[in-house]
């Protein structure tokens, strides 16, 4: 029994000194369930950046685990060891994947510590240069005219483009052939490249090519137009004749369930310095991106949004009929 008891106190002295040298030499890898390139990575990569000073120099890296829809990397963050040296960085799918998608290999609400959200992103109807259309009532006549000869890419089932695809072809009633990435950096190449003709795709994997003329943009999924300089002129969905169009994408940070509270505690006072890092918030602004400065940067505030996320989409979803197996 005295053995036991000394037993415990070992494992209990071992958990503290766990989260007082955290995170200590051990890299700490941030999972992005995307391809590199692209908007998610993007996001994880500036954060990196600003999360190594708070979180005293410690060596970050980026593993872009991509793939079905971003379930891949989730899966491999939900199995992963719970030490904190590990983290998922993921978007909106996490809300919506669990009616979007059924049977994904891991359980939102209990396989994951929140650890706080990042930012809010908009998305951009964005088309292959060559397209005719210059604006989005052209680019409707030309849907119309073309009717069952569309390719729409994504970032593959249960992605934000996925869901904003499926979105879009329900409030124009016309079917399209989408065409699945492992992320919409590929994507963003293949349609530059005239192999697909249209997508919706973050601003902040958005803004440059929109920029550099590289695509052409039709219009924004938020309510409102936003305000950063290249996006300006973008009318919204709405304003363009879809009736209630709006998706935002968010991005949240999370560490296998299990993971060391004090661990935890030390990753969320880390991600809210990095929130206020004007380097970091100047980088994601210019991205179309608007960095979180609400409550949701607390974890119990990011697991909430994310459980109502799940009530907002899932009745969207169910009456869009656009849910895939
Ligand atoms: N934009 C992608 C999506 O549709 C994800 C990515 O490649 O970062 O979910």
């Amino acid at each position: 029994m005295k053995k036991l008891f000394a037993l415990a106190a070992l494992a209990v002295a071992a958990v503290g000194a766990q989260a007082q040298t955290y995170p200590g030499s051990k890299p700490i890898t941030i999972v992005v369930p995307f391809a590199a390139g692209g908007p998610t990575d993007r996001v994880a990569r500036d954060l990196a950046e600003a999360l190594r000073k708070p979180l005293g120099g410690a060596v970050i890296l980026v593993d872009n685990a991509a793939g079905a829809g971003g379930s891949i990397g989730a899966s491999k963050v939900a199995k992963a060891p719970a030490d904190g040296h590990t983290l998922l960085l993921h978007h909106i799918a996490m809300a919506t994947m669990p009616t979007l998608v059924r049977n994904i290999p891991f359980k939102v609400e209990t396989d994951f510590e929140y650890l706080g959200m990042i930012n809010d992103v908009p998305m951009t109807l964005i088309g292959k240069p060559a397209l005719p259309a210059n604006n989005y009532k052209e680019l409707a006549g030309w849907i119309n005219a073309n009717k069952g000869n569309i390719n729409l890419g994504n970032a593959g089932v249960g992605s934000a483009s996925h869901l904003c695809g499926l979105l879009f072809q329900n409030a124009v009633q016309v079917d399209m052939t989408t065409v699945p990435y492992k992320g919409t950096a590929p994507a963003i190449t293949d349609l530059i490249g005239g192999q697909i003709d249209l997508m919706c795709d973050q601003t902040t994997n958005t803004t440059s090519q929109i920029e550099g003329k590289k695509v052409k943009a039709f219009a924004v999924t938020t309510s409102k137009r936003l305000s950063t300089a290249a996006l300006k002129d973008l009318p919204t969905l709405q304003e363009s004749g879809l009736k209630g169009f709006e998706v935002t994408i968010w991005h949240g940070l999370y560490a296998p369930k299990g993971t060391p509270a004090d661990v935890q505690a030390k990753v969320n006072a880390a991600l809210k310095a990095a929130l206020k890092d004007p380097e970091f918030i100047k980088k994601q602004e210019g991205l179309g991106a608007v960095v979180v400065t609400d409550k949701r940067m607390e974890p119990a505030e990011h697991k909430k949004f994310v459980a109502a996320e799940i009530a907002k989409w899932s009745p969207v979803i169910k009456a869009a009929g656009v849910y895939a197996d």
